[in-house]
């Protein structure tokens, strides 16, 4: 065996690698843009409104309190006049039991009985639980699934859960009164390849649409464009995850800011910068949202510093254990 032919074909396996991701990318960006360019949705009108909204973080990356957990996960409890609504289901990474997620709802008082729909935003370890059940097109709220009775689940993606049935809600859908789904908007990421991500839409009665957001493949262009489509009402909110780790990222794997090279959907070499979130601030304050909260759960300290001096008072922090009110 020669010894110098090893190192030539590992370096020809990791070249055909970056080839395969440099083709599969550059094909999947072109088909989400088209596939973008080409959805045409229907408004949404008349249904309904809610006097009151509460966002309560239950699984992020920040808290106030030492008898909650935390990682770099999502998982939102949202609460409208007359239904609660569980959004995304937390990271587990550990696949702990009590997982953080159910560890902190026993934590604040939430039964699983005060539930009547779970959404999720995409299928990211991150939102669903775990990559174990990631890789198996489910989600779960612990490191077992636990019986969810008879509740509503919509996903971005065909899913299963046993025992339910969830609804693929590719296109946007009434949930409950005055909450929808914003419909998938497609993105191709260089690593984790394709990603449909929905958000959830809440009508509050004489202010507006309130928009929640897992990850935010979608760019908060495409969000914003989705909701004005959608909706008569203007835009009054936009709480969670945008995905902007420019100087640092929340995850870290051996030491490395996974993030910023990981679900940012352009190529690695090409990190999200502090001028694109500038721009994405612009963006934002066209439309003169009165709630703005974004996630620490994949942006940095710097994202979140930069939107809350933009925002000043509008800026809410999103901690864990801590409702954001809207009434
Ligand atoms: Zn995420
Ligand atoms: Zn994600």
């Amino acid at each position: 065996m020669n010894y110098t032919v090893v190192p030539v074909i590992l370096l020809l396996i990791l070249f055909i690698l970056l080839l395969f991701l440099i083709i599969r990318f550059n094909k999947g960006k072109r088909k989400a843009q088209i596939q973008w360019q080409q959805s045409s949705v229907k408004k949404i009108s008349g249904f309904g409104a809610t006097k009151s909204l509460e966002i309560l973080p239950i699984i992020d990356w920040h808290t106030n309190r030492s008898d909650l957990k935390v990682e770099t996960g999502v998982s939102y409890l949202i609460k409208t006049d007359n239904n609660s609504i569980l959004f995304d289901t937390g990271l587990n990474f550990e696949q702990s039991d009590p997982s953080p997620l159910v560890h902190n709802m026993g934590k604040m008082g939430i039964s699983l009985a005060d539930i009547d729909s779970i959404v999720i935003s995409h299928n990211h370890l991150d939102h669903v639980g775990g990559l174990k059940w990631q890789k198996q097109k489910t989600f779960s709220l612990t490191s077992h699934q636990i019986n969810l009775g008879n509740k509503a689940v919509y996903t971005p993606t065909p899913m299963i859960y046993p025992g339910l049935s969830p609804i693929y809600a590719q296109n946007p859908t009434v949930i409950a009164h005055g909450v929808a789904t914003t419909g998938i908007i497609p993105n191709q990421d260089f690593i984790s390849g394709r990603i449909q991500e929905q958000s959830i839409a809440v009508n509050v009665e004489g202010k507006g649409i309130v928009l929640i957001i897992g990850c935010g493949h979608q760019t908060l262009p495409k969000i914003l464009a989705r909701a004005q489509a959608l909706f008569e009402e203007p835009i009054y909110g936009i709480i969670g995850g945008l995905h902007y780790p420019v100087s640092d990222s929340p995850a870290k794997i051996f030491g490395i800011k996974i993030q910023k090279y990981v679900g940012t959907c352009k190529f690695p070499w090409k990190p999200i910068t502090m001028d694109e979130v500038n721009k994405n601030v612009d963006i934002l304050k066209k439309v003169n949202p009165k709630i703005v909260g974004l996630s620490p759960h994949d942006s940095c300290d710097a994202s979140i510093a930069t939107f809350r001096k933009a925002f000043q008072n509008e800026y809410k922090d999103i901690i864990v254990g801590e409702k954001i009110e809207i009434h």
